[in-house]
């Protein structure tokens, strides 16, 4: 199928709305200054052939799209012991909520909310060794360790945008409690403040529709690397629970309307990008900054809804 007619007929149909509804993220400063107007989409095949329409190479703040590349990370380095420590079960609350940590004894219920990203992050830090939590800006092993991967699998060079992760750190309290909170229950392994750094860092990684479509190949061709004849990524069992968890958790609250009316596993971020796959066929990301009230991209998820209109392509 040739899927570039179907991008552009997605832009020229959304194109009157762009900047016109919701709301770009405003409690990350640096994410307010967004032009609301932007909107990008791109599409790779498993055989490696790519789509893409609009502002589609311009890098955005992925923000909790990082989430889907941090669990990889430790889901092929911890196996089943990462479940120790976070949930599998979609939290019926907004991603940044405390209130269930306190009756869950601190175990996040799944890895897709703040809590439980925070979680991974330490167990990334502990997994880059000793140590590895500190050095500033983009600086320290973890950090390191997390744009090498991105950077491998976009076929590119990936980086930090120092000035979200700043304006994150200034302003990120719920995060901070959160944090401080699995803390208290012995949940995080490493210092508050260095875990917190990591995941202010990977939500702040810059990357456009065209390098995540690419990033998040694996997750439509079982695990495999996106460039031919590579380790694979992840096992193809480790791929298939991955879409799973970001069909039932990977848009906070709106995660079973996604499914109804979608119907695709995604995971998206306050930047405005949701990322989605077609296991066995593609992965897509679209870009649009303003939010609806769940937190996701609200152009982001009818462009979606068109694209499966039009292609028939759904897990169901
Ligand atoms: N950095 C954001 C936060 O911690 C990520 C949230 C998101 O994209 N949903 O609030």
């Amino acid at each position: 199928m040739n899927f570039q007619p179907v991008l552009d007929e997605i832009v020229a149909t959304l194109r009157p709305q762009f900047g016109a509804a919701g709301t770009v993220a405003r409690y990350i400063p640096a994410l307010a200054r967004v032009p609301a107007e932007r909107f990008g989409i791109a599409l790779r095949t498993c055989e490696g052939a790519e789509a893409c329409a609009g502002d589609a190479a311009v890098p955005f703040s992925i923000q909790s799209i990082s989430k889907l590349f941090t669990l990889t990370v430790a889901m092929r380095n911890m196996g089943d012991d990462l479940w120790q420590r976070i949930g599998r079960e979609p939290s019926g609350n907004p991603f940044n909520s405390l209130v269930q940590l306190e009756s869950e004894q601190g175990k996040p219920r799944n890895p897709f909310i703040n809590a439980g990203a925070i979680a991974v992050a330490d167990r990334l830090l502990s997994l880059s060794g000793p140590g590895a939590g500190h050095g500033a800006g983009s600086d320290g092993k973890a950090k390191a360790d997390l744009l090498a991967l991105m950077s491998d699998l976009a076929g590119e060079p990936i980086g930090y945008d120092d000035e979200v992760a700043a304006s994150e750190a200034a302003t990120g309290f719920r995060n901070v409690a959160l944090a401080n909170f699995m803390k208290s229950f012995g949940k995080l392994d490493n210092d508050v403040a260095a875990v917190l750094d990591m995941y202010f860092h990977q939500c702040a990684l810059r990357m456009s529709c065209v390098q995540l479509a690419r990033a998040a190949s694996f997750l439509c061709r079982d695990g495999e690397h996106p460039a031919e004849g590579r380790q694979e990524v992840t096992t193809a069992r480790q791929a298939r629970r991955i879409n799973a968890l970001m069909l039932t958790c990977g848009t906070y609250d709106a995660a079973g309307d996604v499914a109804f009316s979608i119907g695709l596993p995604c995971k998206s971020g306050v930047g405005g990008g949701i990322v989605a796959v077609v296991p066995d066929k593609l992965t897509l990301c679209v870009w649009s900054p303003p939010l609806d009230a769940t937190g996701n991209s609200l152009l982001g998820l009818k462009a979606l809804e068109l694209f499966v209109a039009r292609t028939g392509l759904s897990v169901f």
